[in-house]
């Protein structure tokens, strides 16, 4: 007797292999049966012919870090068939924190003060993930551990490199964190405090993950016009600690610097030539979402949220910035240049009394405001904070189609669930890649698409158990019509569900059926080695 039998199912496996028509049972939270024709007796049986049934899909790639604390079950990724997620990315994750800097190192990781719900009453990595799975969330998460969050622990956002004592303190949290179950360690270069560290000092802490069998995944320090140096240097991080190298949200951003996409290809591609374990993320968009305070040059950007916000109030150093941000520094990535203030558009901010602004783009409402763009970001940021989000249009749907395809790239969505008008990946990731790349664009078969969302990434985390249809294996699955299957969240209306979905299984439960959540929440915080 089975838990839950799918009749007649277009079972794409995960694999890559073609799709072939069977009945699929599970039970005791495991993949029971795969065969052609099952005669035996089921409590529930889901009728499933013209469905296209996959191993639940893993969101690689997203900063869900708060999310299922805050609303367990919450439906933003279910309804997409998400059952795994991956948080902890771009260097931010929510532990470990440093007694002294708690608050320091969760208003880092959530991109401004205030932005979390209660009290943080946890400090280590496996405190953190215990409090994730005892929130029952609805989805399976697995963690990295943030460099910049190791980095406000030792340091706060002093500017300047570790001292070998500092270095000591964060690889001494690393460790432990990995111990604990994360999945690898990420860094945000591009970001403060990742990007006051030093290469020797990501690989000193590559050497770290990488004996414990994790991966090293990177926000990496440009992706504009310095994106080849920055490509070569997360290499040279897998190159000098033997640390497996996971390029994050593989893009190429600024009008001038599409044209790069096929020699940052062949950097990755060389890099595997000579043996070395090198993957991408990629989202289906070409824009992207960040904090405002990415035009932020980097120096104006020490001491954290209380240093810009001294700097952004003194007018010699608020001159200073605006020059910056006009003419660039060496090797800095500016937001500015890649899209312009009439492509940055507002998306989140925490004021209720600025809440019209979301949605606007920087040009237009300064516009609106009677103030000149630079000055009117300024204010903006001293009055938010910080604490604004922006979507930028910076990339060419040509190239997000190149990257997607690439055998080495899996898909992350990069969402950040956290109130306004958020970026549509957010809500549309999944069934994007299905409607956009697969029907429309035909750059991947379907097969190939669900490979990336569920074997690929699998094996790259270390779940061993996750991502095939395949007896034995979790039973994490999403029932979905091949045909229809689509994202529905637009940039003007970015907080829709997608339509199409069937049913999606956790654990062997049901939790999705038709558009209706059942009430089960089965998720656990999956650890790297499937403890
Ligand atoms: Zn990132």
């Amino acid at each position: 007797m089975f838990d839950l039998l799918f009749r007649q199912a277009l079972v794409i496996d995960g694999t890559g292999t073609p799709g072939f028509v069977a009945d699929v049972a599970m039970a005791d939270g495991r993949f029971a049966a795969v065969a052609p024709r099952l005669e035996a007796r089921a409590a529930q049986i889901v009728p499933a012919l013209g469905l296209a049934l996959a191993p639940g899909f893993i969101d690689l790639h997203c900063h869900s870090d708060a999310y299922h604390l805050e609303e367990p079950a919450g439906e933003i990724k279910i309804r997409q068939g998400v059952t795994l997620e991956v948080v902890g990315n771009c260097g931010a994750s929510l532990a470990p924190l440093a007694p002294l800097r708690k608050q320091m190192g969760v208003d880092y990781c959530l991109g401004g003060p205030d932005r979390f719900r209660g009290a943080p009453d946890w400090q280590t990595y496996g405190q953190y993930a215990a409090k994730v799975e005892g929130s029952r969330p609805v989805v399976n998460v697995a963690g990295l551990v943030g460099h910049g969050t190791l980095r406000v622990a030792a340091m706060g956002f002093a500017n300047r490199p570790a001292t070998p004592t500092e270095l000591d303190t964060m690889a001494g949290l690393l460790g432990d964190a990995l111990d604990a179950g994360a999945v690898g360690m990420s860094t945000g270069l591009y970001y403060a405090p990742g990007l006051f560290a030093t290469t020797d000092e990501v690989i000193a802490l590559g050497r770290v993950v990488g004996r414990r069998g994790g991966y090293y995944a990177s926000h990496i320090r440009n992706e504009a016009e310095g994106l080849l140096d920055a490509l070569d240097e997360a290499l040279a991080v897998g190159r000098g600690s033997g640390v497996p190298v996971h390029i994050s949200h593989l893009k190429a951003a600024g009008t001038r610097n599409w044209a790069k996409a096929d020699a940052a290809v062949a950097k990755i591609e060389a890099a595997r030539r000579d043996g070395m374990d090198v993957t991408c993320d990629v989202y289906p968009y070409h824009f992207s979402s960040t904090s405002l305070k990415a035009v932020i040059p980097p120096w104006a950007l020490e001491g954290g949220t209380d240093g810009l916000v001294a700097r952004l109030a003194n007018p010699a150093e608020r001159a200073k910035i605006v020059r910056d941000i006009r003419e660039g520094l060496p090797g800095w990535e500016n937001i500015y240049h890649n899209a312009g203030w009439e492509k940055i558009v507002i998306s989140a901010l925490d004021s209720p009394e600025r809440q019209h602004l979301q949605g606007q783009s920087v040009a237009r409402a300064a516009l609106a405001g009677g103030a000149d763009p630079f000055e009117w970001v300024m204010d903006l940021l001293l009055l938010e904070r910080g604490a604004v989000n922006i979507i930028a249009g910076s990339m060419h749907e040509e190239n997000v189609a190149r990257f997607l395809t690439l055998p080495f790239a899996m898909i992350g969505s990069d969402g950040a669930p956290r109130g306004g008008r958020p970026h549509p990946r957010v809500y549309g990731t999944f069934p994007r890649v299905i409607r956009r790349f697969v029907r429309e664009l035909r750059s991947l078969s379907l097969e190939d698409a669900v490979r990336k969302m569920t074997a690929a990434s699998a094996d790259r985390l270390g779940l061993a158990d996750r991502g095939r249809i395949q007896v034995g294996r979790q039973a994490d699955a999403v029932l979905f019509d091949p045909d229809t299957f689509s994202d529905t969240a637009t940039f003007e209306d970015p907080c829709r569900y997608p339509v199409g979905l069937a049913a999606v299984t956790v654990g062997g439960r049901l939790v999705v059926h038709g558009d209706r959540m059942t009430g089960e929440r089965a998720g656990r915080f999956c650890r790297r080695g499937g403890r």
